[in-house]
């Protein structure tokens, strides 16, 4: 039975978890306000009429205890969700999962146990998503948080959010990502959610697609005499954007093992500041691109910087690919199937 709560006007404190329950709320027909806990005083004041006020799971007891007050006063119910999170008689915990690159065998033994003993598993499109297809056999539940069914980026405050609303229920969650959690992976900032929320967190590293995607590949990314710097660089906004970090002068002038990761769309631009920058790379410096390394569609293409530079060589890539820039990139070795 769908419980409808038409045109009632729910208060929910604003908390990692509010947007959630205000989601669901709205879905089944409530007027959700997701609001600081003052916003809820002012409208009771005003003799607004608020059906009930809601306390998630995370909120602060300060909030909470400002609500109950209130809400006392002004005669409004609470549905009073703390505490909710000790069902099992246990706390829920997080544990981040590094997958590797998109092979179930590249994930670490911790990683594969981790997986098999979830409750539930939160994942991305990326990395060894088999492995949440075979939990989910065995009873696990998946929650996939790359894609809404019709295509949308889920966001990360929703992540957050379910991440936190499942480890309140007192659930065993694993937090799959592939490579490396924190290689541009937004575990740090899973972590801090979670912390805030009072839920224990733990961490098993990962093989980050940045060095095993070129391993994969029959490529070295140090070669002794070559060169003694690698740089990992996130190619997502392009050179000269007002959102990039990246000192793109000074990364034309090194000249070790350059790898570029979420590059694909600007990697031509990219390549052009690498070549055009006084004292920077040389225009026959070899690239290679490798495109779904690990799985059962890699493939590896071999260019020049100014091959890569003129968009002919990336015209066909698709992510997700790794780029090496430099002379490592030229030497590759045959391997064994
Ligand atoms: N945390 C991940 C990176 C996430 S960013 C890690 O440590 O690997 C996503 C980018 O990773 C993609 O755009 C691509 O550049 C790279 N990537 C991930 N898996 C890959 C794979 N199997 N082959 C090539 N590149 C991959």
């Amino acid at each position: 039975m769908t419980l409808h709560l038409s045109n009632l006007r729910v208060f929910v404190p604003s908390t990692p978890s509010a947007p959630l329950i205000a989601e669901r709320l709205v879905e089944s027909g409530a007027d959700a306000v997701v609001g600081e806990v003052s916003s809820f005083y002012a409208d009771a004041e005003a003799q607004q009429r608020w059906a009930f006020a809601l306390l998630p799971a995370d909120v602060s007891e300060e909030n909470a205890r400002e609500v109950l007050s209130r809400a006392q006063e002004f005669g409004v119910p609470v549905d009073d969700r703390r505490g909710q999170g000790e069902i099992r008689g246990g706390k829920g915990i997080v544990t981040l999962v590094g997958g590797g690159p998109g092979d179930p065998d590249l994930i670490t033994v911790a990683g594969a146990r981790a997986i098999a003993e979830a409750d539930v598993i939160l994942t991305d499109h990326l990395g060894p998503y088999a492995l949440a297809e075979e939990a989910a056999r065995h009873g696990a539940e998946v929650i996939d948080v790359s894609k809404l069914p019709y295509g949308k980026q889920v966001s990360q405050e929703k992540t957050n959010a379910m991440l936190i609303e499942q480890a309140k229920m007192g659930k065993n969650v694993v937090r799959l990502k592939g490579g490396d959690n924190f290689i541009f992976g937004r575990g740090y900032e899973e972590w801090e959610v979670l912390a805030a929320a009072g839920i224990p967190v733990r961490v098993i590293p990962g093989v980050t697609s940045a060095t095993s995607a070129p391993a994969a590949a029959g490529l070295s990314l140090t070669h002794r005499g070559l060169n003694h710097d690698i740089t990992l660089v996130s190619g997502h906004v392009p050179p000269g954007h007002e959102r990039s970090k990246t000192n793109w002068h000074a990364l034309a002038q090194m000249t070790g093992s350059l790898v570029l990761i979420m590059a694909v769309k600007n990697a031509p631009a990219i390549a052009r500041v690498l070549m055009e920058t006084e004292g920077g790379r040389a225009p026959k410096t070899p690239v290679a691109i490798v495109e779904s390394a690990s799985l059962p569609e890699q493939r590896v293409t071999q260019c020049t910087l100014e091959e890569l530079a003129s968009d002919s060589a990336t015209r066909d890539v698709q992510p997700p690919a790794i780029f090496v820039i430099g002379e490592a990139a030229g030497k590759r070795m045959e391997l064994a199937d």
